[in-house]
């Protein structure tokens, strides 16, 4: 097995709705998909699910069959170890500190009383965002809430830099 595989072993971050909230479905791959993945139907016929997908157990268990956007996706980490302008240590070190900065970011959210409503870390980092840009423009803002800001900033960073992904 190639790093870039056994690499998605250990991390499963597109997957689980902590880098991305939701994947796009065209309407001809619907009736082949509809059994494995919970999708949702737009006027147009085209469907979404949401993250965290429900076929992740320590990798994809419907690869053969996964959607395009999935098998699209152009991962930053996986280019870099492809390129070999990262060895496999260093992509391990980033995908756990991008675990550890969501550890943080959940504690803080306990400690803090912020309750969030999305199933997705995803989503939740969006909805976060909202919270705080209000709290920031009330002046309200405790040293708790600049400690999760910061630790949100260098998620923020993380994802475009290093995953090719948007920030949240
Ligand atoms: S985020 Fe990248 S390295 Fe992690 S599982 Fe997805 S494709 Fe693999
Ligand atoms: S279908 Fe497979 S590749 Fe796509 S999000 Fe679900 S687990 Fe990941």
């Amino acid at each position: 097995m190639s790093d870039s595989s056994n690499i998605c072993l250990s991390c499963g971050l597109c997957c689980d709705g902590t880098l991305i909230g939701f994947v796009q479905v065209e309407r001809k791959e619907i009736p082949m998909l509809k059994g494995l993945l919970n999708i949702e139907e737009d006027s147009t016929g085209d469907g979404v699910f949401l993250h965290p997908c429900n076929n992740y157990c320590d990798g994809c268990t419907i690869y053969s069959k996964r959607p395009k956007q999935c098998a699209k996706f152009n991962c930053g980490l996986v280019t870099s170890l492809e390129q070999k302008e990262l060895d496999f240590n260093s992509a391990i070190e980033i995908i756990n500190t991008v675990k550890q900065k969501k550890i943080a970011i959940e504690k803080m959210l306990v400690i803090l009383h912020i309750k969030l409503k999305s199933p997705s870390f995803y989503f939740k980092m969006v909805e976060l965002k909202k919270i705080l840009e209000k709290k920031k423009s009330e002046s309200s803002l405790t040293p708790d809430h600049l400690a999760l800001i910061s630790d949100l900033d260098q998620l923020d960073s993380l994802l475009p830099t290093k995953f090719n992904i948007s920030a949240y």
